[in-house]
């Protein structure tokens, strides 16, 4: 063996203790660590090691190189993009998910546990939405690849439309895509898929400041494309204002006309978790496939989200995804293995830290996480409307806030100034963007260590920067 893998294996029991110890240190000082770096080299020159330093000295080296800017991303103040942080059970699942690398596959005969132990989260997760055991579902890398998933399953499902088998013939027919607001990654599926992303007809967005498709206008192009296999994308929760789509009205829909429907629920989702917003998702029981991430709010590290479809389209999805071509692998129709059900064939057990959050948490861990997060975002938006310097874009309907400065003329040098002293001074992340057609900024609320003193941070600090 080379000497400095035998003498990390002699001294594992030092080495582990030294990486908790280090990990330690970081949890405990996320309140203080900053959210923003400056002034990051970006130079890459060092040479590859020809014997290595062994580990002991790794994690010294790691410490003087980059340990000073790994940034507070599960911090309490990181309010950019939609960003989760990470509960002590789901860090201790995912490292023994790494410990064990384990590579679910298979329930019959593969030899180990696994793909049970991903079922089973699976499981609990339709449970914690209340969704109906119809759902079918895995894990994947993240929200984009679970859109990415999905869609490829309709699209196999529009070409049965016309009788082609996609997934062996490739797209020999012209398919629609219905959506309003769709999130950037469904358009990047659509892509990644060659659906082609100018195929997609952009519905209107309702009546008033709301981002939820209109109604009437996608009856009116159902009708429209009737002639097209029919794709619709809605938005359980969008980014900037998180609107949803009437659930219920599209579900409507459905019984009169022949459409795929699939949700991304990335974060939205979550209102499921509470009696008092679940009903802006009434209704998408009746989806054929939905979309939602862990590593958002479910506060599990990355990479992690699931894919959720109706049972009625398995095999439109090992028609998509079958792996038989290697037999050595088994045969799909009898055998269940996520080889022939999501995209990936080797991957970790993604489940794990999920299994592990659920475990330790319940329903209720994550009732609470949900509504301490958007009370949160609540106090924030209105003591944010006190000062009189920001205005928000839109009512704050669950977790995220979107808001500018009051000051027509100059709002765009305006936002980047303040989002430049931001990040100079560290405490606080946020993330611009542009809502009908406008620069805004929005911060997003889903971590658990998110408390009061973290919006008077906050509000603190664009004050300062303002
Ligand atoms: C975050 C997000 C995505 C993309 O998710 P990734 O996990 O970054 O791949 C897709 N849709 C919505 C609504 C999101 O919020």
């Amino acid at each position: 063996m080379h000497n400095n893998l035998q003498a990390d294996l002699d001294n594992l029991e030092h080495l582990l203790s030294l990486t908790k110890d280090k990990a330690l240190a970081y949890l405990n000082g996320l309140n203080n660590t900053p959210v923003s770096i400056t002034g990051v080299q970006s130079t890459i020159s060092i040479n590859l090691p020809k014997d290595g330093i062994g580990l002991e000295n790794t994690i010294k080296a790691f410490q003087e190189q980059h340990q000073n800017k790994i940034v507070a991303a599960s911090g309490p103040r990181y309010w950019g993009y939609v960003v989760g942080g990470t509960t002590p059970a789901s860090i201790a699942g995912d490292w023994l998910s790494t410990v064990f690398d384990q590579n679910p596959q298979g329930i019959n005969g593969a030899g180990d546990i696994s793909a049970i132990i991903e079922l089973e989260a699976i499981n609990w997760l339709i449970q914690l939405f209340g969704l109906p055991a119809t759902f079918k579902g895995g894990f994947v890398t993240g929200a984009t690849m679970s859109n990415f998933t999905c869609l490829a399953i309709a699209r196999q499902w529009a070409g049965k439309q016309k009788n082609i088998d996609i997934a062996r013939e490739g797209i020999k027919t012209e398919i629609k895509i219905l959506t309003a607001t769709p999130h950037s990654s469904s358009i990047k599926s659509l892509a990644m898929l060659g659906l082609g992303s100018s195929n997609v007809v952009i519905v209107k967005t309702a009546e008033g400041n709301r981002e939820a498709i209109d109604i009437p206008d996608l009856e009116a192009k159902l009708i429209e494309n009737k002639d097209f296999p029919i794709i619709v994308i809605s938005s359980g929760g969008t980014v900037n204002t998180v609107d949803f789509d009437d659930m219920q009205a599209i579900a409507e829909l459905q019984k009169r006309y022949t459409f795929y429907w699939h949700i991304d629920a990335a974060f939205g989702a979550f209102a499921a978790c509470s009696e008092k917003y679940s009903h802006l998702l009434n209704g998408w029981q009746f989806a054929d496939s939905i979309t939602i991430d862990c590593h958002k709010w479910l506060n599990v590290p990355y990479d992690s989200a699931i894919y959720l479809v109706n049972e009625k389209h398995t095999a439109l999805q090992l028609q998509t995804f079958q792996n038989s071509n290697a037999p050595y692998l088994g045969d799909p129709a009898t055998n269940f293995s996520f080889l022939n059900f999501g995209p990936e064939n080797s991957r970790r057990l993604r489940a794990l830290p999920a299994w592990f959050a659920l475990n330790a948490y319940g329903k209720n861990g994550f009732t609470w996480i949900v509504e301490n997060n958007i009370a949160l975002a609540n106090q924030f938006a209105e003591l944010l409307e006190k000062k009189n310097i920001f205005k928000l874009k839109a009512p704050v309907r669950l977790n995220v806030v979107c808001f500018s400065i009051d000051d027509e003329a100059n709002r765009g040098d305006k936002l980047t100034q303040v989002l430049e002293k931001l990040k100079i001074s560290g405490k606080l992340f946020i993330t611009p963007t542009s809502y009908k057609g406008e620069p805004c900024l929005r911060a997003a609320f889903v971590n658990w260590r998110t408390t009061e003193e973290d919006v008077l941070i906050a509000i603190d600090e664009l004050i300062k920067a303002s």
